[in-house]
């Protein structure tokens, strides 16, 4: 029997939907590629445009690594047909080693890079990212997410059914700055007035302040919010053991990163004398990173981030690693505003392995951007079902800004 090219990758796809890969792309995507009746030469990438820009903040954003400001880039990539793909890098160089400016430097490599290819080789358009540069995670995961964007809108559908539907709504927490205990505690209490059962509180200075800081926050909110921390690295491994000893008795759900992001064999001490699981955050960015932790047993839980990962497609291949160990995820964020958070939400929709969200800096900006995106109601993300990451970005803020 003769097999045409067509009925050959009819059938290709049909293995990668039931194997759920196909090659390291999930299988909507093959899928979406086999059904998209573009011809190759009208969606081709014909150019990347970035827009660096700075959010202002509601509030200072103090955790125990410093202070955090959102200056990121918008990326807009657009194909020969006019049709436009979206993304945003959020880079903060304590974490990402990389920044608003060399992000914009980068992009001219990145642009060389995508210029003339077809969005569905998105397998191919990463490797030549990765080969262009081992840092610069930001502005990667910047492209990547348009590149989706692009994908989504080609075959007619949100991208998280291309990297394959598992829920159709999530919670996020809303993040408690460090601060005084007892301002620490009013700012919670608002953030669970406005609706929201799950809050984020930043720890990281003495094991004594810190217990002090969760029981006046404990203490405000009542026993039936969920709590949970986030130490940035900032205790030393005796501390964080002496420290989640005193936090025990407050009901936290887990604890991000309670010692240095190089430390394994800390991490791994905390882990195995704390009662309240432990995430990695700053030790694991990449797959790579997420094997390590597998390995060495070191954590219960990972979170994900876009910005560390270099991009939804690293970002799934985290949570799969994780899954295969029965390590749970969550998907957080740097200071993205709804753009990236909205990417990093399809990211969330599509794996069963993702049980947290942390998907909250939108909050704290003065302008948002965004039309359409994600929808969130008392801590509740939706996402409108349209195509791509479906949104817009709102013209009359686009206009403020100036390509770099
Ligand atoms: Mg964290």
């Amino acid at each position: 029997m003769e097999i045409t090219r067509k009925g050959f990758l009819k059938g290709i796809a049909g293995a990668a939907m039931a194997t759920g890969l196909f090659g390291r792309v999930p299988a909507g995507l093959a899928e979406a590629r086999e059904t998209s009746t573009a011809t190759p030469k009208q969606v081709r990438i014909v150019n990347l445009e970035v827009f660096p820009f700075n959010m202002e903040a509601k509030q200072v954003i103090r955790i125990a690594l410093g202070t955090m400001s959102a200056e990121n880039v918008l990326v807009r990539l657009s194909t020969a047909d006019g049709l436009v793909g979206w993304g945003e890098s959020s880079p903060y160089s304590p974490v990402t080693g990389d920044t608003q400016a060399t992000n914009v430097a980068m992009a001219k490599k990145l642009a060389e890079i995508v210029r003339g290819k077809d969005p569905f080789d998105i397998g191919r358009i990463i490797a030549e990212m990765d080969a262009a540069t081992t840092g610069e995670p930001a502005i990667k995961a910047a492209v990547e997410m348009a590149i989706w964007d692009l994908c989504g809108k080609l075959a007619g559908r949100p991208v998280c059914s291309l990297l394959g539907n598992y829920r159709d709504s999530f919670e996020t927490d809303i993040t408690v700055y460090l601060d005084r205990p007892e301002t620490m505690a009013e700012k919670a209490q608002a953030i669970v007035d406005s609706g929201v059962k799950t809050v984020k509180v930043k720890v990281g200075e003495t094991p004594e302040a810190d217990i002090e800081r969760l029981r006046t926050v404990r203490d405000k909110v009542g026993k039936d919010i969920t709590l949970r921390i986030d130490a940035n690295q900032a205790w030393t491994p005796n501390q964080a053991v002496r420290a989640l000893k005193g936090l025990d008795k407050y009901d936290i759900q887990l604890c991000e990163q309670p010692v240095a992001y190089w430390d394994w064999d800390g991490l791994k001490f905390v882990h195995n004398n704390s009662a309240i699981p432990i995430m990695a955050d700053e030790s694991v960015h990449n797959p790579h990173d997420a094997i390590e932790a597998v390995r060495r047993e070191a954590v219960d839980m990972i979170n994900i981030k876009l910005m560390k990962s270099g991009g939804i497609l690293q970002a799934v291949h985290i949570a799969q690693i994780a899954e295969a160990a029965n390590m749970k995820c969550m998907l957080g964020c740097m200071n993205e505003t709804r753009v990236g958070l909205t990417a990093a939400a399809h990211v969330v929709l599509s794996q069963r392995n993702v049980l947290y969200a942390d998907l909250d800096t939108f909050t704290e900006h003065k302008v948002d951007p965004v039309i359409g995106g994600m929808q969130v109601k008392d801590g509740i993300v939706r996402l409108t079902g349209k195509p791509g990451l479906g949104l817009d970005i709102d013209p009359a803020w686009l206009k403020t800004l100036r390509a770099a």
